[in-house]
């Protein structure tokens, strides 16, 4: 049989292994900042348009490259960075695999400029697919200019891929973030379509993260520090009450290379056990230096993940660091007489929350009885705290926007009797099943603090109460979204809100919609944004909490054909302000909460597709009792 196994040509090899180290344009954004660091620059700029699906363009004034290497450097493994294997441990330099430019420019079209100080002219070479279109002599100040163009453009399926521009140029904000943090002595530029979105000056490394993070982040800030024989400690961890719903700002540099380890988080997280609010997470940007024997940066293509040697004693150290930290800023409770009193308040609210919950069971009850029956309601929960919706009879109003605004309209009343909109509900009841089957929901019982259980005509309803209001109020939202009309509400005092640039951006780029909601926005700043008026029914201090959470929601977006920004705020509003599982409710909540859901138009799932409620008929339940 003949033989049948070839070499791959350069150019097919090349476009394999772009699948490993180029998946997004912010890979090639890391690829091009680090040959730019490690050619020793003092100044790089970043140059992007229509998140990087266009363009990406890093300028350096490093040391440049010679005719010759200007062209060696397409070829795959060619790299100055290594001689030998042996020098795989001994690093300095971001690069070493020497496979990045012949990747990007396997599935890109890229124009390199480059020219070393003492050179007069430089090279100018222009690569499409692999191919060499030119090469000449130019005038070029010194250092590197690479521009890379439509990338993907010769795999289509991968540049389907892509998500919105949303979506990729956040990937890059945050490849630039994680370079520019790791870096604070090299000046940075970021322009984005045009703009110029940073210029962080060179700086000490505190002075670098308030400058991509904000100004307010300064006061947030704890120094870690500790230096022992196999690992140096420096950084900053964000003080507990600061901490983000999303995992954004997480840094971890060994060496100066950005890593990913969840095990090293885990002992950050472990070290804040007991002073962070559920689901919140720590922030943290720490430096760790080890020797560079001790660690593999070889076991991944994008250099990401790193292997130890020895993980365990980095873990203890590194918590101990942090909680010392946290201990020695009066930030964790010690064991001391004089620690701060809002700690413990935080932790009476804990146990508060992980009190089992109770069930309230009325025994004289007959659920197949018609006549409502008559519980005394507990007291008002106005007196119970959990720490992420800090219900007050007010914040229930959250139910009614939409209702309640159109009420204060009509009748020129402040206050709303609820008990008045109740029934409204009736025509769409109607059609949702069919012979009116959801009897006055006046027998309703909530159980787990999660359920709430009311009886139909078949049988019995088990609604979901988190799911059900999210739906409730994602409908309402929409509505007002898409009338472009909503009542707000006026604060009293303009509230001042501080954001990362890049979150501001997000809101801006959102504020026509915040408004059709019911927000009005006095002023936003590069960093700061000024609410004056909020949505009817939405508590001042809910308020950062919803922000936060669309941002991240926005970051995360999925992006399919369905997609819009309208959908996307109404379902995020919803999310943050539904009751949650776990929250008492009274009688006429439940009630109230029961007919609301049957008045929307798809009662049967929340905004995102999860079911609301179940039924079960009373053939069903008799099915059980057999
Ligand atoms: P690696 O960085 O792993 O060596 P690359 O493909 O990224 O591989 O780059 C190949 C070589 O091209 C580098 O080793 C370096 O010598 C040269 N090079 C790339 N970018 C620059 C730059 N901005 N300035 C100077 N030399 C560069
Ligand atoms: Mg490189």
């Amino acid at each position: 049989m003949a033989d049948i196994i070839q070499l791959l040509p350069d150019h097919v090899a090349n476009q394999i292994a772009a699948g490993e180290v180029v998946q997004r344009p912010a890979s090639v954004v890391k690829e091009l900042l680090e040959n730019a660091i490690d050619a020793g620059a003092n100044t790089i700029k970043l140059i992007i348009k229509d998140a990087g699906k266009t363009l990406v363009q890093v300028i350096d004034d490093g040391k440049g490259m010679s005719t010759t290497d200007a062209r060696l450097s397409f070829e795959r493994h060619a790299t100055s960075k290594i001689k030998s294997a042996d020098d795989l441990f001994q690093l300095n330099t971001k690069g070493f695999r020497g496979e990045a430019l012949a990747s990007i420019a396997a599935i890109a079209h890229v124009e390199l400029k480059t020219k070393q100080e003492t050179d007069d002219v430089g090279n100018t070479i222009q690569i499409e697919g692999s191919k060499v279109i030119t090469q000449e002599i130019v005038v070029t100040p010194k250092g590197t200019s690479v521009a890379v163009k439509n990338l993907f453009f010769n795999i289509p399926a991968r540049r389907n891929f892509l998500k919105s521009d949303a979506v990729e140029l956040r990937h890059i904000m945050d490849e630039f973030h994680r370079v520019a943090l790791a870096h604070p002595s090299i000046n940075f530029l970021f322009y984005n379509n045009g703009s110029e979105t940073f210029n962080l000056p060179v700086s000490n490394f505190r002075q670098r993260i308030v400058n991509i993070f904000g100004s307010k982040t300064n006061e947030k800030l704890v120094p870690v520090n500790e230096d022992t024989e196999v690992l140096k400690i420096s950084g900053f961890v964000g003080k507990p009450e600061f901490a983000k719903k999303t995992r954004g700002e997480q840094y971890f540099f060994v060496n100066n290379r950005f890593i990913k380890s969840a095990y090293l988080n885990h002992a950050i997280a472990s070290a804040f056990e007991g002073l962070l609010k559920n689901g919140t997470h720590a922030s943290y940007f720490l430096n760790l230096d080890v020797d560079p024997q001790t660690i593999d940066i070889n076991i991944h293509p994008t250099k990401t993940e790193i292997k130890f040697d020895d993980e365990h004693t980095l873990y203890a150290i590194l918590r101990s660091a942090v909680k010392h930290s946290l201990g020695q800023f009066n930030i964790a409770p010690v064991l001391d007489f004089d620690r701060d009193p809002n700690l413990d308040t935080s932790y009476t609210q804990q146990k508060i929350n992980i009190k089992a919950p109770q069930i309230e069971v009325d025994r004289s009850f007959n659920p197949f009885k018609n006549e409502p029956i008559k519980t005394e309601s507990k007291p008002s929960f106005s007196g119970r705290q959990t720490t992420s919706f800090k219900p007050t009879p007010n914040n229930w109003d959250s139910l009614y926007i939409g209702v309640a605004s159109k009420e204060i309209n009509n009748n020129n009343e402040t206050s709303v009797d609820f008990s008045e909109v109740q029934f409204e509900s009736e025509e769409q009841t109607a059609s949702m099943f069919d012979n009116n089957e959801v009897e006055q929901a006046n027998t309703t019982y909530q159980i787990h603090n999660k359920y709430i259980v009311s009886t139909i005509k078949s049988g019995m309803l088990v609604i979901d109460q988190y799911r059900a209001h999210q739906r409730v109020l994602y409908e309402d939202f929409l509505k007002n979204l898409t009338i472009k009309e909503a009542t707000s509400q006026q604060l009293l005092f303009p509230l001042q809100l501080h954001f990362s640039k890049q979150d501001v951006e997000i809101i801006s780029q959102l504020k026509e919609d915040l408004e059709f909601t019911g927000f009005l926005f006095s002023e936003i700043t590069k960093e700061t944004v000024e609410i004056t008026g909020v949505p009817v029914g939405v508590p001042e201090s809910e308020v950062s909490i919803i922000l936060e959470q669309l941002i991240s929601d926005v970051e995360n977006e999925v992006p399919d054909s369905n997609f819009s920004a309208a959908d996307l705020l109404a379902k995020s509003m919803a999310k943050s302000l539904a009751i949650k599982t776990g929250q008492a409710l009274k009688k006429d909540e439940q009630e109230h909460l029961v007919n609301k859901l049957f008045a929307c138009k798809e009662p049967n799932v929340s905004p995102t597709n999860k079911t609301t409620f179940i039924t079960m008929s009373v053939d069903e339940l008799d099915k059980k009792f057999i």
